[in-house]
This record gives structure tokens, sequence and C-alpha cells, in this order.
């Protein structure tokens, strides 16, 4: 079983456009979605469809769930909440019925899935050695997927935990247990302006991180035309 594992797509078609692209140059049997579809980015619809047609898991995530109205606004900075509120006009009924649909959680094939952390699914965030314990540690499966900080990381714990920020390319033999973050498809956070996504082979228990260059321009010009706060276009350009 290989898996490509995807998360926090924010609305960056451009970006989901290049990683569909290079997951299908890898032969994959399935892709998950950990989550923020939409929120931030200019093509919430596009990348709706996209992930409802590729995707056997998908989950949802918090700026899903704000643009949906299902969580409040009140927790989110000026340039998420007006990306947020932008969002919730532009999402048509079949975006709204397939974000409705999802939840925070899964598990399948030896994985458990969360949008955030098994502390809590929807806002905790996975950035420190110590919460990743603590997320193992509320956990059984020998992987555990989160996304929610935009930051690709794998931390594992067998004798004690090791590993950390996961660099391009990073591949790693899942022995003992694993905490995995793909990174983010549509707005990564760590320094890397390239759009992310892991790469699972369940069987041969190997995870390999990969990065992929995209048009960041057409994003940014997108989120310009749009009306979007400026800033969420040029963090973009330096990957924060
Ligand atoms: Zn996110």
């Amino acid at each position: 079983m290989r898996v490509a594992v995807i998360s926090d797509i924010h609305a960056n078609g451009a970006a989901l456009d290049a990683v569909a692209a290079a997951i299908d140059r890898v032969d994959v049997d399935a892709t998950w979605s950990l989550g923020d579809v939409v929120g931030y980015g200019p093509a919430p619809n596009e990348c709706c469809a996209l992930v409802e047609e590729r995707c056997a898991i998908a989950l949802v995530g918090n700026h899903d769930l704000v643009a949906l109205g299902d969580l409040g606004i009140e927790d989110f900075n000026d340039d998420a909440a007006a990306a947020a509120r932008w969002t919730s006009e532009q999402l048509d009924e079949r975006s709204r019925a397939f974000l409705s649909s999802l939840s925070p959680t899964a598990a399948a094939d030896g994985c458990e899935l969360f949008h955030a952390s098994p502390l809590d699914p929807v806002w905790d965030y996975v950035l420190s050695a110590e919460s990743a314990y603590a997320s193992l540690l509320e956990t059984t499966a020998p992987v555990v997927l989160v996304g929610h900080s935009h930051v690709a990381l794998a931390i594992g714990l067998a004798e004690d935990l090791h590993g950390g920020l996961a660099s391009a390319d990073a591949h790693i033999e899942l022995e003992g247990r694993w905490l995995l973050n793909p990174g983010s498809v549509g707005q990564p956070r760590d320094g890397d302006p390239r759009a992310a996504w892991l790469e699972l082979d369940l069987d041969a228990r190997t995870a390999r991180f990969h990065r992929v260059e995209y048009d960041v321009e057409r994003t940014q010009r997108e989120i310009l035309e749009a009306g979007l706060p400026p800033a969420l276009a040029e963090r973009l350009t330096h990957g924060v």
C-alpha cells in the first residue's frame, strides 16, 4: 500500500495542480488529505473539487470549519479572518456539502490521521518534541499523521524520541512509531516556499518527503485580484 499524504492546501490551486502532477508521476494506491482545503487562498472551489475527486480519505481543518460557519472566527488574526469571510462567500453548494461531510480524524491501514493533533484534532499545534511525544502517547497506531502547522516533521519513538524537521527529499525507515507531518501544499511555513507532500510505503515501511516548485506568481496574482490581503500573497515568496 503506497499513499500520498497532502495537507493544508489552503485554496492554492497552482500548488495543488503541481503536487497532483508530481503524485501522478509516482505510482500510489491512494491519496489522503489532512484538511484545510480552503482559507487564505484564491481557489477554494477548484481545490475542493480536486480533493473530492482524488482523495480516498479527506479530513476537515479549522479553516474549512470557519469558512463553513461551524467554528467561530474569533481566534483568527485579521488576514485569516478576512480570507475566511471571503472564502465563505465564494464556497458553492458542492464545496459546502463536501467539506460538511468530513471529520477532523480518521484511521486506516495502520495509520491514525488528525488535522491538528490527537489531543485536539482541530486546533492543537504539534511543533515540539514534547507535543509529538504527547500525541504518540495518546495514540496506538504505528504511524500518526498530522497537518495544521504547515511544517514538515518526522518524529520517531523507539527507546527514545528522535527526528525533527523533515527536509526536502528526507527518506525515513519507519521503525518503531512515528509522527509525521507532510508540510503544507499551499502555504509552507518552514522557509521553503515549494509545495510539500509525503509519500508513504506502508508495506516497506518507508516515508519520503517531497517538495515541488509551482507557479507562485499565479497564486499571488489571483490573491490580489480576489481582493484578499496582500500579505497572504507576499508570504508565499518566502515560505513563511
Ligand atoms: Zn492550515
